[in-house]
């Protein structure tokens, strides 16, 4: 069995608290125009490269003084889930935390031995509604991943999405809630309400808001995302409206 690696960062502390090491899987079953790492999205990659259980572990150890855990990054790892679990099983004989930053997009049933074996995720929120279909799942950008449309007929309905953080929430297996804000694709407000009525009951989960920005996109991407690109006041105007809410554990990223 073996994983399809994008990259690898020894070092991270924005994948989860404390240094982790992130390693970030080839492929994805969304296509999000607003993605930074859209060379993830393909199955498959010239730049990526397979990886045993054993090789990942070779690369932990060597990190092992210095990380509190890993954190599996994409791409979408939950697509991997049978490998997943084996490699947690063997990064918690070394006394380390296994994270995983997720979309969402995944059928609870089937990822609950995952799910049992992580520790904590990191869940993105996308949008509701049609606003997944036209931001996730758009077509727009051509076959560049042919799961999407899949995904979309799937998971195209804003109550998938959200009863799979609610359920995890449940479990106390959420550490943080991401929201790339970006204008044009859906109601801010009523996303924002929705998360916070997840959110209320669990003030220790984070919910990072991050404003979207233009650096690192390719060219395609900038094409179809013109006009959502949110102003520092846009931003400023959301942040009251969030502040506003009571969120207990916020962070903003400008
Ligand atoms: S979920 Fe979206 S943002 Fe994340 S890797 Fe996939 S396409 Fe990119």
């Amino acid at each position: 069995m073996n994983l399809p690696v994008h990259r690898i960062i020894p070092f991270s502390n924005v994948e989860g608290i404390g240094n982790r090491t992130s390693i970030f899987v080839q492929g994805c079953n969304s296509n999000c125009l607003y993605c930074h790492n859209s060379e993830t999205i393909p199955m498959t990659s010239k730049d990526s490269k397979l990886y045993s259980i054993e090789e990942l572990l070779d690369v932990i150890k060597n990190q092992m003084p210095f990380i509190r855990g890993i954190t599996i990054s994409g791409g979408e790892p939950t697509l991997y889930h049978e490998f997943l679990i084996e490699l947690f099983k063997e990064v918690h004989k070394l006394g380390l935390t296994c994270y995983i930053d997720a979309n969402g997009f995944f059928d609870y049933e089937s990822l609950l031995p995952l799910i049992d074996e992580t520790d904590k995720f990191l869940f993105d929120i996308k949008g509701l509604g049609q606003s997944l279909n036209d931001l996730c799942f758009s077509d727009s950008l051509g076959n560049i991943n042919h799961l999407a449309k899949n995904a979309s007929n799937r998971f195209g309905v804003e109550d998938e999405h959200l009863k799979n953080l609610e359920l995890l929430l449940k479990r106390k297996k959420i550490e943080e809630v991401r929201f790339v804000y970006l204008k044009n694709f859906y109601d801010t407000s009523k996303v924002i309400d929705e998360i916070y009525n997840l959110l209320r009951q669990y003030p220790d989960v984070l919910f990072k808001v991050i404003r979207m920005h233009t650096r690192g996109l390719p060219k395609e991407r900038l094409k179809l995302l013109k006009g959502s690109f949110p102003s520092t006041s846009d931003f400023d105007e959301i942040k009251s409206y969030i502040e506003a809410k009571g969120f207990k554990t916020l962070k903003f990223i400008e």
